[in-house]
């Protein structure tokens, strides 16, 4: 009896040593891997992107204004039942040459009984979310469209379209070592360089925060962001992205100029038809450039 159980012991010792000798060899294999193939968070994505066929393309766009005119002019037609009957959110498919194209929008606001479009990160990133959990791994790449503050600063001017290098956020100041790098939520997108020189766009990053308006100490987080265009969902949605290792893309039309002097919301609402037609041209572009399979390289 105590012969067989020290047997065991021996037996189990040795699959313990063998286990401890096998997990040390995948960790120095992970090691030498990652010191070639540096993948942290969404930095490689370009490559991603360029090695992979695009099939569908989820496209978030927050406000019904702007998402309309991209779907009329697409003919995309609404999905029911697409998201949980008690969210706001709203879905649209079809297909773009041989590409399938699904545009979500967040729909009205019924909690605080406003009737406005649900904009800001909340609602940016459960719709994302929800949406990406109903194609269930089937999408290729977000590319998230809509209007954005421009930096004069940066050579924004209104009508401009910007496809993003980054996001960051600037309205989450959490002074802890660790929180602070977490709180600012810097993530690299797809990278958008050579598809903006060949389609004549500008690019940057784009800054997020749940507010229109901005305070001084928004504009000095802003300027750490280096960021060239400002919205409020973009960090949002490459952040669920991320989480689920998809590639994010932001195309963003210039609305207003945040450093400019006039006050944001007269201009915004003065450029957002204009901004609206200026996505639904460069949206099909973006397109027809991210899916075009003979393209070598985004
Ligand atoms: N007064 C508008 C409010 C829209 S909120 C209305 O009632 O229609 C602004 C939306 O446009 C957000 O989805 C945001 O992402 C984007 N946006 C445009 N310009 C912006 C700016 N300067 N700062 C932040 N978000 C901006």
């Amino acid at each position: 009896m105590r012969g067989n159980h020290n047997d065991q012991i021996a037996k189990s010792s040795e699959a313990n040593t063998r286990k401890k000798m096998s997990v040390g060899i995948w960790h120095c294999l992970i090691i030498f891997l990652s010191l070639f193939y540096p993948t942290t968070g969404l930095k490689s994505q370009g490559s991603i992107v360029e090695d992979m066929a695009i099939k569908h393309v989820l496209i978030p766009i927050v406000m019904e204004a702007e998402a309309t005119p991209f779907v009329k002019h697409l003919g995309l037609k609404p999905v029911a039942a697409f998201f949980p009957s008690n969210t706001p959110f709203l879905a649209f498919s079809g297909e773009h040459h041989n590409t399938k194209v699904t545009v979500i929008t967040l729909g009205k606001d019924k909690v605080y009984g406003t009737g406005v479009d649900n904009v800001g990160t909340v609602s940016a990133s459960l719709a994302t979310y929800l949406a990406l959990s109903k194609l269930e791994g089937d999408v290729d790449l977000v590319m998230n469209a809509g209007t954005c503050g421009g930096f004069k600063r940066k050579g924004a001017g209104i009508g401009d379209v910007f496809l993003t290098t980054g996001v960051a956020n600037h309205d989450r100041r959490i002074p802890i070592p660790g929180f602070d790098t977490y709180g600012t939520g810097k993530l690299a997108t797809v990278d958008s360089s050579k598809m903006a020189s060949k389609l004549g766009y500008k690019t940057g990053v784009c800054t997020t925060g749940n507010s229109l308006d901005w305070v001084e100490k928004d504009d000095d987080l802003m300027k750490e962001n280096d960021a060239s265009v400002k919205d409020m969902e973009a960090a949002a949605i490459a952040w669920t992205c991320a989480m689920s290792e998809i590639p994010y893309l932001g195309v963003k039309v210039v609305t207003d100029i945040v450093d400019g002097g006039i006050a944001t919301q007269e201009e915004f609402m003065a450029n957002l038809a204009s901004a609206a037609e200026s996505l639904q041209k460069a949206l099909p572009l973006v397109l027809d450039y991210v899916c075009d399979e003979t393209r070598e390289e985004l």
